[in-house]
């Protein structure tokens, strides 16, 4: 017979086992899974040119429904970046006035001549993963650098396979990772686990202008915004993603209309504003995210303030990178 003192001692052991096992589940999934699986078998990819003009190209994404593309120079014969939303918000941030004066800019620039001017403060190059890259080398990428579009490019054709977002690596473990073994800490409440923003929330009056919420998100550089009243209650949620909406209605020399007609008059958007509560487990936050297709959820205390941001970026980065000892630093 062990003494007591022995059983317990190997007791304790093994709890540390199954709790360090548990922790590296989903990191071990990523490393196992390549950015090929990740890829749907249909969809669609639009690519400009850089001597298209900036209007065209975000109409263009606009018309298809996209919220990116890849950059062709067609000098250099390669890809040389991205067209996102923040590109958008930069442009229109970098030459508005007032809505009496026309954005000469906007209507004459090529991608090109924006990108001169932009480029100093931007990525100088295209972040991009092979396809037999591993699912964990593309979160790793997308977190580094603070991007929400991953090209996927075959190294022999040179082709873009498609682009790579957080929401669909998070809608791949969720659809394919059944299979794997769910970690006890998914049951953890998100305060205790402590995943997310909750100091010094960027957030916008709902009686602020759009102008002003457009400078939030160029210095703050966060993906969203909740709307709050002047108790701090949230009341929408305007995320960068929206601002498209003004290149779709032809409405962006007006950036002086408060952000309440700016969510009144968003055409697409997700009904009411997807929260959470910080005694809420990670698991049913992460099925509220995943069902709701949105990049984050706002939490709130029981009034509805505005408390913190739980994000793709903060699940990705605790579920799979913390686990691999790797910290960076988010926002
Ligand atoms: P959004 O959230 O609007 O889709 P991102 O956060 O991905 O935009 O983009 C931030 C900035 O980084 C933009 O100027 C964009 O052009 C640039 N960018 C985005 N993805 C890449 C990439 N894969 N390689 C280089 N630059 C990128
Ligand atoms: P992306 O697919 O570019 O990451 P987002 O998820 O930021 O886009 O936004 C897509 C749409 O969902 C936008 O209309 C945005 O306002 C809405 N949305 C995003 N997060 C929330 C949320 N937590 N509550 C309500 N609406 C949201
Ligand atoms: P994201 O750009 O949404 O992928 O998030 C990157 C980091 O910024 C994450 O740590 C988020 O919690 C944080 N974040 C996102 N939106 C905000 C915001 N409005 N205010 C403060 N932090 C934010």
């Amino acid at each position: 017979m062990e003494p007591p003192s022995q059983v317990s001692l190997r007791g304790k052991k093994q709890e540390i086992q199954k709790r360090e096992a548990d922790a590296e589940i989903y990191m071990n999934f990523m490393k196992s899974h390549r950015c090929y699986d990740a890829i749907p078998t249909s969809c669609k990819l639009v690519i400009f040119d850089t001597t298209l003009p900036v209007k065209k190209a975000f109409f263009a994404l606009v018309a298809n429904g996209l919220r990116a593309a890849p950059l062709w120079d067609s000098k250099l014969q390669k890809f040389v970046g991205m067209l996102t939303i923040t590109d958008f918000i930069n442009i229109l941030h970098c030459y508005y006035k007032s809505p009496m004066v026309q954005m000469h800019e906007l209507e004459n620039h090529k991608i090109e001549t924006w990108r001169d001017v932009y480029i100093q403060y931007s990525n100088h190059f295209l972040i991009s993963i092979s396809p037999e890259a591993s699912l964990f080398d593309a979160i790793y990428s997308l977190l580094k650098y603070k991007i929400h579009r991953l090209p996927v490019i075959d190294p022999e054709s040179g082709n873009v396979l498609h682009i790579l977002t957080h929401k669909r690596i998070l809608k791949f473990l969720r659809i394919f990772g059944k299979k794997v073994q769910k970690p006890a800490f998914m049951q953890k409440q998100i305060q205790e686990l402590g995943i997310g923003t909750f100091r010094n929330i960027a957030t916008v009056q709902q009686t602020a202008t759009l102008h002003d919420a457009l400078s939030i998100f160029v210095e703050r550089r966060v993906s969203a915004l909740p709307v709050v009243n002047e108790q701090g209650k949230v009341v929408a949620l305007y995320s960068r993603f929206d601002v498209i909406n003004l290149a779709a209605q032809k409405n962006y020399n007006n950036l002086d209309m408060t952000m309440l007609e700016a969510v009144r008059r968003r055409s697409c958007f997700v009904e009411g504003v997807i929260k959470c509560y910080p005694y809420e487990s990670l698991e049913i936050i992460i099925d509220r995210i995943v069902s709701a297709e949105v990049h984050r959820l706002v939490l709130v205390d029981r009034a509805d303030v505005v408390k913190g941001i739980v994000s793709l970026s903060d699940l990705l980065q605790a579920m799979v990178l913390t686990p691999a000892g790797i910290e960076l630093l988010l926002s």
